[in-house]
């Protein structure tokens, strides 16, 4: 081999280990695979998880650039400048290696591990493209970088190319095909032997090339097209049968126990339904205000010594507070859906309070710091159809607090919502008819401060550029200040309502439409994991007599709010409550919670169950007895959510021409 071929590998040992060593220590800052670390599970702490995660680590990397180095030599074509062959091996493999990183880990760091499609749709509300312009909205300043570099590019391209030093490709370059061959080979049975050690497993998923190389062989393994293959994380243990797999439908009565968990499964029967409600004759106003990411220690947290919420405990004092309320999601859009609704997923035209309190002669005024349109919130309920007054975030579009155009980050403060409802509501006169009005307040919400919110519990608020997990405690003190301050707003709107002369006709209801983690178990934000931070909201009636202990949903509030208008009373619904991450059907982690607010979750990539009581993680496979039991009421309930769900899709199917 000539000097000059060995110059053009000596460069690619270069890029290849340095762009390993930079993941691994990446990989290592976050996720601590080696060192373990505070709620960290999954850590390599066995010499064969090591050598395993090893051996694929590097195996993965080394083909990954091998292929690279081949697919650019024969761009270069056989007369070639070694100079400009090397600087652009350096500059697409490195460079570009290391920007993929960056993009990634900023992502990560924002959304903690859990990132993945069905989030970053979530925070577009369900919707794509408002996905797209918020990821766009975060990632501006990184296009800039991109857009810097690649005029970099062209400069030292144009000077090397005048120094015009072309020469005939060297010989020898068959031995790097036969060593990219022979990892070609391996990776397969390496990659199949990691799957059996979940902690290497794990590990390795969070490397790029090894990431690459499972999803390749992931597709080519899964013979019968279901989605589930012997790479996926969980094997398809019938590779020929498309109806069973992980995340199967189990069909109730069958014999067959289609996803693998809990044996067949067996419908106990549907949650009871509420019909659309007769109410009375002298019929009660109600004021719904939703507080967006707001949690239920909300009630009892003080900051400085001063309480964040006085007027929301005042009204649970006077009124009811239930102790055990919960987001089935943990995200906005699905949460207000099943307020409204009463379900878990519904529809668009299925029961809503909105269809509910217009059938029954309410006047309707709708004041959101939100986009209602949202992930479609508007429609599922029937919300802008049955209001007489709709005001929210997109028709106050000139009032948002940010500059950003993506409907997940618009915001309206609420003093101007509630200069709208003045404007438009505050004449007693029309409140002779009975009335119902929809507050949604934004302050709360991430990046939990805006212009011209005060400083309620004299914390100085931190910038959004300074929110990080070094930063935890004055985190928390910023989001309990916006909570501070959308609490003051409650104060403001009751003292309306007496002043209007309502105020003894209304039952006024406060919620949450989730919680927010603000980095207490290393997370931050809501929405990616079932745990109490992220799922456990306030429920507040101004209305006495009505608390219980047992936990609800948000979909469990109309039927109790109908009640509290004087409507028959809410079912009993002794069904634990659904919790879950992603889709009913494919969804990544679900959980139920159980009297005295007792979480059981099971992730499903991982198959990991967790007990809120003892906080003890297991494989679900290793559970036996009272703990296998408990995780069975957790997957026979997700089962019972998705057959409702299934016989609710086939009769709509029926019913349609
Ligand atoms: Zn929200």
């Amino acid at each position: 081999m000539t000097r000059k071929g060995q110059g053009d590998l000596l460069t690619l040992l270069l890029a290849a280990v340095t762009t390993l060593l930079i993941e691994m220590a990446l990989v290592e800052r976050k996720f601590a695979l080696f060192g373990g670390g505070f709620g960290q599970s999954q850590t390599l702490d066995t010499p064969a998880e090591t050598v395993l995660f090893l051996l694929g680590a590097v195996g993965a990397h080394a083909l990954l650039f091998g292929l690279f180095f081949l697919l650019l030599r024969r761009l270069h074509g056989r007369e070639y400048d070694p100079l400009i062959f090397r600087f652009n091996l350096l500059f697409f493999g490195v460079a570009g290696f290391l920007a993929a990183l960056t993009a990634k880990f900023e992502l990560l760091s924002y959304f903690s591990d859990a990132v993945s499609f069905q989030l970053i749709r979530n925070l577009g509300g369900g919707s794509l493209f408002d996905a797209f312009l918020f990821v766009l909205n975060e990632g501006a300043l990184m296009l800039i970088g991109l857009g810097g570099a690649l005029i970099l590019y062209g400069i030292v391209v144009v000077r090397l190319r005048r120094r015009g030093n072309r020469t005939l490709l060297p010989a020898g370059r068959s031995q790097l095909r036969w060593a990219v061959l022979a990892l070609a080979v391996a990776m397969p049975a390496i990659a199949a032997q990691a799957n059996g050690v979940p902690d290497a497993r794990d590990g390795l998923r969070r490397m790029t090339a090894y990431g690459l190389v499972n999803r390749l062989l992931e597709q080519l393994t899964d013979f019968d097209r279901d989605g589930y293959s012997w790479y996926s994380a969980q094997i398809d243990r019938h590779p020929f049968d498309a109806s069973r797999h992980p995340l199967a439908l189990d069909i109730p009565g069958n014999g067959i126990d289609e996803d693998g968990f809990g044996g067949d499964f067996v419908f106990v029967g549907a949650d009871p339904a509420t019909p659309a409600p007769k109410l009375p004759a002298k019929r009660k106003h109600l004021v719904i205000i939703v507080l967006e990411s707001t949690r239920a220690d909300a009630l009892t947290q003080r900051v400085n010594g001063r309480p964040v919420a006085p007027n929301l405990a005042a009204l649970a004092r006077a009124g009811s507070s239930f102790p055990h309320a919960y987001s089935h999601v943990g995200f906005t859009t699905a949460s207000l859906k099943s307020l409204f609704s009463g379900a878990l997923d519904p529809r668009v035209g299925d029961p809503s309070l909105f269809s509910d309190l217009k059938a029954n002669g309410y006047r309707i005024g709708v004041f959101s710091g939100q986009p209602e349109s949202f992930g479609n919130i508007s429609a599922v309920v029937g919300m802008r159809k049955a209001a007489d007054i709709f005001v929210d975030a997109e028709t106050l579009a000139h009032e948002r607090a940010f500059g950003f155009a993506a409907k997940g980050s618009l915001l309206v403060d609420e003093t101007k919502i509630l200069a709208e409802f003045d404007r438009r509501m505050g004449d007693p006169g029309p409140w002779a008819q009975p009335t119902f009005v929809y507050f949604n307040f934004q302050s709360p919400h991430f990046p939990y401060h805006h212009p011209g919110m005060p400083d309620m519990l004299g914390v100085d608020p931190l910038p959004r550029g300074d929110i990080s997990a070094a930063n935890a405690r004055r985190v928390q003190q910023t989001y309990w200040n916006a909570v501070a301050y959308a609490d003051s707003q409650i104060g403001a709107i009751v003292a309306r309502l007496k002043a209007l002369g309502t105020w003894d006709d209304t039952v006024l209801m406060v919620t949450g439409d989730h919680g927010e983690a603000l980095f207490e178990n290393g997370f931050l934000g809501h929405g990616h994991v079932i745990e109490p931070a992220q799922t456990h909201i306030p429920f507040v009636l101004n209305v006495p007599g009505l608390s219980s202990d047992r936990p609800l949903g948000l979909s469990d509030m109309r039927s109790i709010l109908l009640q509290a208008l004087g409507g028959a009373p809410a079912p009993d619904n002794d069904a634990p409550v659904f919790l879950h991450i992603g889709a009913v059907d494919t969804p990544a982690a679900i959980g139920i919670v159980e009297p005295g607010g007792v979480f059981t979750t099971l992730a499903l990539g991982t198959e990991e169950i967790w007990f809120s009581d003892s906080g003890r993680r297991a494989r679900y496979g290793d559970l036996n007895g009272a703990d296998k039991a408990r995780a069975d009421r957790l997957v026979n309930e997700w089962a019972r959510q998705r057959w409702m769900r299934h016989l609710a899709t086939r009769k709509a199917a029926r019913s349609s021409p």
